[in-house]
């Protein structure tokens, strides 16, 4: 038997009312926000993430489903989306048409991770990026929306945890502030910290082995070594959020080790899913744009895993949804009959009405019991002696009353079952 993917899942008819739940308070939410959706191919020239995202980066060196097709392109499945944003905006030059950007996103998302709660390889994200201004009210706003969003969806054991990165010039020179702390301990730092003592120091901070922890425990920290500029950018950050009344702790070891972070970062971890906490992570980006080939345009955005905000939805029974329920269920009782059931149903459905009846030839008992099953509210009685009188009963399952009516008026029956 053919299985699917290690790391893949189906999302079965049962599951699909929450993910829709999920969805529709995305849509809501970035709705009111002006944000408007966006949709990138599932797949783009590798080129693309390796520079978007920096080939030093776990993604980029060990998680892309990379391969070449049929013409020789290296193409890679998207492992997240603000690269395949960026690429559009400067395709189709969307800053020509409107100086500031706010676009969202649903979207599959593909990373060769190992598997395990809350971590797959086909998995989805939602997403905003606001392209176009380097007002710190809109890296606030970010923040703001994945916690609106979160909040809606009954969240409650939620961290805000944010950091600035600060401008690249004080960056640099923190960085080797770093380098001549670390140098003391470089030997006992594990091989990966050593590799990226090389690559990407900011990251050894990111290591969740306790030899390096110990060791970062100790380190001096960007915070503490930002300009004013930068200062100044993270503190209104600060003020935005405490005026939406947006919960936050400052998280000095926060860092999203990519080079074209600029300012804030910020991640939201639930107390609810075990190892796999972060909901969402995001930042302000003002060098990427530039770097893929745009101008200088200043960015800001968040992702956040749809897997893992449904479990913390789901440990926390955060919402609950109403049974699906059908509007009419059209029990046929003779065979003869069965064409006429069925271009009622159509008929119905036009209506705006749901509609299901038998197509298995059951029997009357099998049928009512179907319908009992798909919560009808109303069953739709079709045969027997009322029949030949030109009559079809409706029945209301709530409360057992029941109506007849004349076959050929189905308007009245439109209407009865809109009305309730
Ligand atoms: P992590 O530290 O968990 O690997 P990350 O830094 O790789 O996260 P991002 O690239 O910032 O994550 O993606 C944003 C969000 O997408 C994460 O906070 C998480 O909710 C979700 N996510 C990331 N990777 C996966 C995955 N393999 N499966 C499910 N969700 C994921
Ligand atoms: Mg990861």
């Amino acid at each position: 038997m053919i299985k699917a993917i290690t790391g893949t899942k189906d999302i079965l008819p049962i599951d699909i009312p929450k993910w829709r739940y999920l969805e529709n308070t995305v849509i809501s939410t970035m709705t009111r926000f002006n944000y408007k959706e966006i949709r990138t191919p599932v797949f783009e020239e590798t080129s693309l993430f390796a520079r978007g995202i920096g080939e030093a980066t776990d993604i980029v060196s060990k998680e892309m489903y990379t391969f070449i097709d049929r013409s020789g392109t290296s193409v890679t499945l998207k492992p997240e989306m603000t690269a395949g944003v960026v690429r559009a905006f400067i395709e189709h030059s969307l800053d020509k048409k409107q100086s500031l950007n706010k676009l969202f996103y649903i979207s599959p998302m593909f990373r060769q991770e190992r598997p395990q709660a809350g971590r797959y390889r086909q998995f989805h994200q939602f997403g905003a990026e606001a392209l176009g201004s380097n007002d710190p009210i809109l890296d606030a706003e970010i923040i703001i929306i994945a916690y609106d969003i979160f909040k809606q969806l009954g969240l409650k054991n939620l961290s805000v945890k944010i950091n600035s990165l600060g401008v690249p010039e004080s960056r640099e020179k923190y960085k080797n502030i770093l380098r001549e702390y670390l140098d003391k301990y470089f030997n006992d730092l594990t091989a990966e910290s050593r590799k990226r003592f090389d690559t990407n120091i900011l990251r050894i901070f990111d290591s969740k082995e306790g030899q390096d922890q110990k060791i970062m425990e100790n380190a001096p920290l960007l915070i503490e070594h930002l300009d004013t500029e930068s200062l100044e950018h993270f503190e209104k950050v600060k003020q935005a959020l405490l005026s939406a009344h947006v919960p936050f702790e400052i998280d000095p070891k926060l860092v999203r080790g990519l080079d074209y972070y600029t300012h804030t970062t910020f991640e939201i971890v639930s107390g609810s899913v075990g190892s796999q906490s972060a909901l969402c992570g995001g930042g302000r980006y003002n060098l990427l744009v530039k770097e893929l080939g745009g101008g200088d345009v200043p960015g800001v955005g968040f992702a956040s895993g749809i897997e893992r905000v449904l479990l913390a939805c789901e440990n926390e029974k955060s919402f609950s949804l109403s049974e699906e329920k059908i509007d009419l269920y059209i029990v046929t009782l003779d065979k003869e009959l069965n064409g006429f059931s069925y271009t009622t149903a159509i008929e119905l459905r036009r209506h705006g009405i749901t509609v299901e009846l038998d197509y298995l030839s059951r029997s009357v008992k099998a049928q009512m019991r179907e319908a009992n099953k798909l919560n009808a509210r109303f069953v739709l009685m079709v045969g027997g002696e009322e029949f030949k009188q030109n009559q079809i009963l409706l029945k209301n399952m709530a409360n057992g009353e029941q109506i007849n009516f004349e076959k050929s008026d189905m308007n009245k029956i439109i209407s009865l079952l809109k009305e309730n």
